[in-house]
């Protein structure tokens, strides 16, 4: 068992601290259900402070040189390293994936860093071939300003980490407000960045009433940008109140990724694959696979050996390295996964394993399959963001892509086929930001991230994402 779990604080202007009011939100071990610490609650006159800072953090960190803020980056990456087991301890106590995940997430924020502050290097601008002789046109890459990040619970650091390290390579300061629910890791990546030498300022971390501090500081002229991950609901909100203040918005938001099981395809290794891939922090991922289409004649086969790898999962507290899989992060989650199966099994769908909650203490759920489902049940319209997979049948490719581009999302999609001509068609006709083909490919720093149509818009990885943090500056000039 992990040590001490800590009370976690506000983070402004470079000074760790409680909130002007003294009030503090509680934080729950998903695996017990016992309160492990406090998290102190930001007021507005905390807004207003982290708001001042973010300013003079900007006017600070832009006029850094660029091979500094690379070098500051790159000592954050490598201190994150060195804290791993202490970070990845807190992470399972207060979010409930298993520590191997824990430690896995940890080391890929290290990575993040090490990317976008490469990319910091290589923020090109263009030199433009003038019309007029001794004319120099130049269009420059400036950094867009003060960002305000919302980041959720699923991947406490992972969620941060991209939005943070592309706007630092940018040049901008940040306003973070990070999970409530996990607050603790985190705030260890923020004190990574500040003991690796991010001015006082730059980077600054808040907690509290997540829609009481969303109002405030996107309509604020301070903030210039605004990027939020979670789900679409709150993301349409969000973007609708940064467009009435022209502020530019990344949006990463929910999905119902579908997965193709053509009948041709190694079904050892997709069930193998893919089996994983779903369990995956039990399910709660953006990009779980969820909505399986498996053509008819590999149906059965398929389903029963990925129930069977479902069902053989070894769920517990993630604290226990047998542990496969953790709890649901929060009670909300048990609650409206019952809701869901229960809805689809009314609705004659086949519930092939799982389906239940497990004991009455924290909020494990059943590894669940459910079969057969019509498109009526709410789960073939609604993420269901958890450790379940609705598996259906198709006859033809057709109908199977059809199927798969039904729904308003468009963030993640696999497919599994050993024909050239199926694997060529799912990557250019299924409707989404990301296609995995016969392997899981995906959330890498150095490839895109992000949806299309209900899932948002912006990429959070790959060479375009730190063009979010741009802004393009064009400049003429000629000799006096
Ligand atoms: P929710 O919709 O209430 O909240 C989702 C996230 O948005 C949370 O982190 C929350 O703190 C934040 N949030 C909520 N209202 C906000 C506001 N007005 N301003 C700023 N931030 C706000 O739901 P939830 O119960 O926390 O999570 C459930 C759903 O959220 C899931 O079904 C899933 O679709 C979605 N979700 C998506 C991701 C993702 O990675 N895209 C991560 C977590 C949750």
């Amino acid at each position: 068992m992990s040590a001490t779990y800590p009370d976690t604080l506000l983070f402004i202007d470079g000074r760790w601290r409680a909130g002007a009011g003294g009030r503090t939100i509680p934080v729950s071990d998903p695996a017990t259900s016992e309160v492990i610490g406090q998290l102190a609650r930001a007021e507005i006159a905390d807004l207003d402070e982290a708001l001042a800072a973010a300013a003079r953090g900007f006017a600070t960190w832009r006029a850094t040189g660029v091979f500094e803020r690379y070098r500051i980056m790159r000592r954050a990456a490598d201190l994150l390293r060195g804290r791993v087991d202490g970070i990845a301890g807190l992470m399972t106590r207060e979010q409930g994936k298993p520590l191997a995940e824990a430690r896995a997430e940890t080391l890929a924020a290290a990575d993040t860093i090490d990317w976008f502050a490469e990319e910091a290097r290589r923020a090109y601008g263009q030199i433009i071939p003038a019309r007029a002789p001794n004319v120099t046109q130049m269009a420059l890459k400036l950094p867009v300003g003060p960002v305000a990040a919302f980041t959720p619970w699923n991947f406490p650091i992972n969620q941060a980490v991209r939005k943070i390290s592309a706007a630092l390579a940018a040049g901008c300061s940040i306003i973070v407000k990070a999970p409530e629910e996990t607050p603790a890791s985190p705030a260890e990546l923020i004190r990574a960045l500040a003991d690796a030498g991010v001015p006082a300022g730059v980077v600054n971390l808040v907690y509290g009433v997540p829609a009481e501090i969303s109002e405030y500081l996107i309509p604020h002229p301070v903030i210039r940008k605004i990027s939020f991950t979670g789900s679409t609901p709150i993301g349409k909100h969000l973007a609708a109140l940064a467009g009435q203040h022209m502020k530019r918005a990344t949006m990463e938001l929910g999905g119902h990724a579908p997965v193709i099981v053509a009948a041709d395809a190694d079904l050892g290794k997709a069930v193998k694959l893919i089996a994983a891939a779903k369990l995956r922090n039990a399910g709660q991922v953006c990009i779980s696979p969820t909505r399986f289409l498996v053509e008819e004649a590999a149906f059965e086969p398929f389903l029963s050996g990925f129930a069977d790898a479902l069902g053989a999962t070894r769920v517990g507290n993630g604290l226990d390295p047998d542990s496969q899989m953790g709890p649901l992060a929060n009670e909300r989650r048990v609650s409206a996964l019952e809701g869901l199966v229960a809805d689809a099994v009314d609705q004659g769908a086949r519930l092939v394993t799982g389906g239940k909650r497990i004991g009455n203490i924290g909020n494990f759920f059943e590894p669940t399959v459910l079969a057969e489902v019509p498109l009526s049940a709410r789960i073939m319209s609604e993420e269901p963001f958890g450790p379940i997979a609705v598996v259906n049948p198709f006859a033809t490719l057709d109908e199977a892509i059809a199927e798969a581009n039904r729904l308003p999302f468009g963030l993640a999609s696999y497919g599994f086929s050993r024909s050239a001509e199926t694997i060529r068609r799912l990557g250019l006709e299924i409707e989404a930001g990301m296609t995995t083909i016969n392997h899981f490919g995906l959330a890498l720093p150095e490839v895109p991230f992000g949806g299309v149509r209900e899932s948002g818009h912006g990429t959070e990885g790959g060479s375009e994402a730190i063009e979010a943090y741009l802004v393009t500056k064009f400049v003429t000039q000629t000799a006096a």
